[in-house]
């Protein structure tokens, strides 16, 4: 065993309690690594590996960065989802006997990371804690720069607490080895790179502290048991007070619509499927907050549609309200763009780091609530005079903050200027010596002058040597001797000292930093007062946030022409002329062309879609969904009408983005995704199919596809949009009651093919995967062979038309009716077209469907 100096002895003991971090060993102006941690280190951050003597024959890897510049190197750690543990020096070095003290006063880890880039303003950074007791999962989810705290449990199983983390997006997960284990091999391919931790110290006379017992003893025992648990990490990590952590949001998860992570993928709610990137998601697109914390409730909402009717109603009675006043939206606006993020303010005057400009930014966000209060007071909305009537403005908080603290602030809080003048008897005085002493020395710069008749002789101060009179070399032949002392030569001129400017040096520089030590004590006094009301604080955060959420969900429907949505606790999905909301919105032409749905129990619960590859389908399909969740979250919804029910859970199967992670087969995923369904789905789910059974031989896969769809149909019973290319499924229709044939029309004209986005009843013709081959221009030979190929009775569809249309006879009754209502210019002339053309041909789509 090499035998180490006493300092890497030190070091060495230290890092034994933070293995799974970085050690940031102080010492000096540095922080330094050693060993493995040095090796790894400067790998990852670019610098320089150097090594130094510690006792043992080979010198020890090291590495180091200022510690002055750290905090950007400690980040990029983070990113890369490391923990930095950092060890300070307890003493100073020059009174220390022996090795300095230190320890460890923080480990930085990627989900409790406070400041920087690493958190973005408009997304949370949540650290989620597992847990499982007596057979109940628990979930914990924090995010200590808002001091928000989520809770929940079940007794269901493991995918339910795999789709709850999903809800996080959690930067950091911790809890016992086995459900560590699993969520690591379920989650990784889902989202971005997470810290997993297996923990499992936590008390709960802690969580009782920190929480007090009237929150504490109404939690269930699996939720406090996690609870403490989480708190036990944050405070071995973080070593200081919590305060930002003042409430619990324990909820039961039966009270919101359940979307398991492929589902909110597949539908984009808060981000795209390629680019991942919010910018194409439904957040986006709703997203029309002023304040940082509104856009992140705006997200929770999205991500937890609500299933109380009364609930909903509630939240699209505001929006109702504000979407007919432009006015008040527009002032509301006015007055959101003036307020910070209050949360995170808050979560700075906790954790102790909040500046003078953090408190001026408190101040000038407090200072709008009075006008959003009266506005929302006097609106005719109930729900926001229900917000205003229980808004406390803070004015206290922020008159405090106007009499004690600067308008405009240094950044440091060490270095004085902050406190105001009138604010404290003793920082005047010592501040009226200050301006005393500087008008001392302006009197003395003037006599010397005169005494020595150096018009340009100055006095001037630096950090080193203090005050000193300067004399340019030319004048210096008129300076008399012996009264001056040289203190250092420039170029071009002297400086000096004079006893009396050095007493009098004394007597400023001594007010000076009592001044500067006060003003760090007095601001300290102001934070610790506002972090005594940071409960007050944080609910006016929530409030302002929920009324920014409202006015933005109202703006956008307003700008979108959204309709509001009835809601019923009935089964039956009826919507006129709905749209995709972001399709739509991205299209610059605005030719999105609407379609309805109706979804009716036992008598077209399941519809049936059929169409060829482009034709629309899964695009209507995820608007179903979209209507539903938005309709759920109390927004308004894009269609001329709809009748929503309380949708528990929706289910997707859709798209090959998500085949393409993990590995899987693309049938195996299709069938795990389907097992989970029927397992889970209720009467009142949602399912949503495209493209089922493919993946596998066409023969299985129509099978697992008609047996998957007469399971929906009989065992089930809730609603879906099953969209196939096995057109062979449509004879369902006859045999399942409550199955209705659907497709995407779609018009050739020659050899174009004219995708009609509309959804009309019957079922599609097949042939256009060949049809589509040859317009891509494969040769004559191969499109021959592939038309002989084809089963006799598509042969005979597909080959004896030059010209089709994917619309079945059953269709033609239906457009008939429905030709006016349809949009405009896109399809008035081509469904005619079709309809001329269909009357002859009847029968050849009749041979193909059945
Ligand atoms: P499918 O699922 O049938 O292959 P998609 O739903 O992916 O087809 O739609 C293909 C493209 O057609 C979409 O990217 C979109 O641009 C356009 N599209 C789909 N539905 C409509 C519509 N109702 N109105 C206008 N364009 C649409």
């Amino acid at each position: 065993m090499a035998t180490y100096t006493p300092m890497i002895e030190q070091y060495l003991r230290v890092k034994a309690e933070a293995q799974d971090a970085f050690l940031f060993f102080r010492l000096g102006d540095f922080y330094e690594m050693f060993f493995d941690d040095a090796i790894l280190a400067a790998k990852e951050l670019e610098i320089t590996l150097t090594g130094r003597d510690g006792g043992a024959s080979e010198k020890i890897p090291m590495c180091g960065v200022p510690y002055h510049s750290a905090d950007s190197y400690i980040q990029r750690l983070i990113e890369k989802g490391y923990k930095v543990a950092i060890c300070e020096q307890l003493e100073d070095p020059a009174l220390a006997k022996g090795v300095v003290r230190r320890e460890i006063v923080r480990v930085v880890t990627p989900g409790t990371i406070m400041e920087g880039k690493t958190v973005s303003d408009r997304v949370n950074n949540y650290i989620v804690c597992v847990t499982e007791r007596q057979r109940m999962m628990a979930l914990s989810a924090c995010d200590l720069s808002t001091g928000e705290l989520y809770a929940t449990s079940s007794p269901s199983s493991k995918e339910w607490l795999r789709d709850e983390i999903g809800l996080y997006d959690p930067a950091e997960v911790i809890g016992d080895e086995e459900l560590i284990g699993y969520i690591k091999e379920q989650a990784a391919p889902l989202g971005k790179p997470v810290v997993y931790t297996v923990w499992t110290k936590g008390k709960e006379e802690t969580g009782r502290t920190q929480f007090g017992e009237a929150e504490w003893i109404r939690l269930e025992p699996e939720r406090r048991d996690n609870i403490a648990l989480l708190v036990g990490y944050l405070g071995e990590t973080q070593k200081r007070s919590l305060g930002q952590l003042t409430k619990i949001s324990s909820y039961e998860p039966e009270h919101f619509m359940i979307l398991d992570p492929f589902t909110r993928r597949n539908l984009e709610l808060v981000e795209t499927v390629r680019e991942r990137s919010k910018k194409g998601s439904l957040l986006w697109l709703l997203d029309r907050t002023e304040t940082s914390m509104g856009s992140r409730l705006l997200r929770r909402w999205i991500d937890k549609p609500l299933l109380q009717r009364s609930r909903i109603e509630e939240r699209l009675e505001a929006v109702d309200h504000l979407h007919g006043a432009f006015i008040l939206r527009e002032d509301l606006k006015g007055a959101l763009q003036d307020i910070y993020d209050l949360e995170r303010l808050v979560g700075r005057v906790a954790f102790g780091n909040a500046n003078g400009r953090d408190m001026i930014a408190l101040k000038t966000s407090l200072r709008q609530v009075p006008a959003i209060k009266k506005l929302c007071d006097e609106s005719a909305s109930l729900t926001l005079k229900r917000i205003s009537a229980s808004m406390d403005e803070c004015a206290d908080l922020a008159d405090m903050i106007e009499t004690a603290i600067h308008d405009d602030p240094p950044v440091s809080v060490r270095d004085g200027g902050i406190i105001k003048t009138g604010y404290h008897a003793k920082l005047d005085e010592l501040r009226e010596a200050g301006v005393n002493g500087k008008r001392w020395i302006a009197e003395l710069e003037a006599a010397e002058r005169q005494a020595t008749g150096i018009k340009s002789l100055k006095i001037g101060y630096n950090k080193v040597f203090g005050y000193y009179i300067e004399v340019t070399r030319a004048n210096l032949a008129a300076l008399p001797e012996g009264r001056y002392e040289r203190k250092q030569t420039l170029a071009n001129a002297e400086r000096y000292v004079t006893p009396e400017l050095k007493e009098k040096e004394a007597l400023i520089l001594e007010a000076e930093e009592k001044m500067v030590d006060l003003e760090y004590a007095l601001f300290n006094e102001i934070r610790e007062r506002i972090a005594a009301d940071i409960p007050r604080l944080q609910k006016l955060a929530e409030q302002i946030a929920e009324i920014d959420v409202l006015r933005s969900l109202a703006a956008v429907a307003s700008e979108n022409g959204f309709a509001k949505p009835v809601l019923t606790d009935g089964y039956d999905i009826v919507v006129e002329q709905g749209r995709h909301p972001v399709v739509e919105s991205v299209m610059n032409d605005s030719a999105f062309i609407s379609n309805g749905t109706t979804l009716r129990k036992d008598e077209a619960s399941i519809l049936l879609i059929t169409g060829p590859n482009m034709a629309g389908k899964s695009t209507y399909m995820r608007q179903v969904a979209l209507i539903s969740i938005l309709a759920q979250i109390g927004s308004f919804v894009p269609a001329a009408k709809a009748e929503i029910p309380m949708v528990d859970r929706i289910f997707t199967r859709i798209g090959a983005a998500d085949d393409l992670i993990g590995g899987q087969s693309t049938f195996m995923v299709e069938m795990a995704d389907i097992q989970i369904m029927t397992d889970k789905a209720t009467p009142r789910s949602l399912i949503i199919i495209d493209e089922l059974g493919r993946g596998t031989s066409t023969g299985e896969g129509m099978a697992i596809a008609q047996a998957v769809i007469e399971y929906v149909h009989n065992n089930i019973g809730c609603k879906a949009l099953v969209s196939t290319h096995f057109h062979e499924l449509a004879h369902l229709e006859r045999s399942l009651p409550s199955l209705r044939n659907y497709c995407m029309a779609v018009q050739e004209s020659g050899d174009k093919v004219h995708f009609l986005r509309k959804l009309i009843p019957g079922a599609a013709d097949t042939s256009y995967g060949i049809y589509c081959a040859r317009l891509a221009g494969l040769p004559d030979e191969i499109i021959e062979r592939a038309y002989d190929l084809l089963p006799e009775q598509e042969q005979t569809g597909a080959a004896s038309n030059s010209l089709k249309t994917s619309v079945s006879s059953a269709a033609k009754a239906h457009m008939d009716s429905s030709t006016q209502a349809r949009s405009e210019t896109h399809e008035a002339e081509p469904v005619s077209s079709i309809k001329q053309e269909h009357q002859v041909k009847e029968e050849v789509v009749q041979l193909s469907i059945f």
